[in-house]
């Protein structure tokens, strides 16, 4: 493994240990612990790998504040949304994994009754995706993380209601 791709290797596992997000001085002193790396390499390698979101803070005078940036863990790699209908899906370039077995609640795959999705990312399917997007080398907790944050798929589902009871109905509830 090469030098980089060890540290966003390494910076990715860090990200999702802190929940997807950490403050990029944060970042550089942990990853200075696994990784050889200056704040300018840092910063280059977070701006310009897609790994990588920076959200800047606030540039009162124009001038970028390392302590007021963010990183963010970030992947375009999302569930196959015909595999998680049940519907045949034609050699597609997403996961096909239970999104149950991603949010660690399905009920099916450890006890007598197998799960009728997958959960098996090592899968030849799995494998192949996640080692195009260097991810293979994450631990299930990690990639999990990356992929609730990142996939909308694995949002609730929104359904918007129009009559929402308004603020005079909602105080006939006693607090
Ligand atoms: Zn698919
Ligand atoms: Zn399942």
């Amino acid at each position: 493994m090469s030098g980089n791709s060890r540290a966003i290797l390494e910076a990715t596992r860090l990200l999702c240990a802190s929940r997807g997000a950490l403050q990029l001085p944060k970042l550089h002193e942990r990853l200075r612990e696994r990784c050889n790396i200056t704040a300018e390499d840092l910063c280059t390698m977070v701006c310009e790998h897609p790994r990588f979101v920076l959200v800047r803070g606030p540039e009162r005078d124009g001038r970028l504040r390392p302590e007021e940036c963010t990183v963010v863990a970030q992947t375009s790699l999302r569930l196959c949304r015909s595999y998680g209908r049940g519907e045949p899906c034609g050699g597609c370039e997403e996961l096909h994994l239970c999104k149950f077995f991603i949010y660690g609640t399905c009920r099916f795959g450890k006890g007598r009754k197998p799960c009728r999705f997958s959960h098996d990312v090592r899968s030849d399917h799995n494998y192949r995706l996640l080692r195009e997007c260097s991810l293979h080398e994450l631990d299930e907790d990690e990639l999990f993380l990356l992929l609730l944050q990142n996939d909308p798929a694995l949002l609730p589902e929104v359904t918007l209601t129009p009559d929402l009871p308004d603020v005079a109905g909602m105080s006939a509830f006693p607090l």
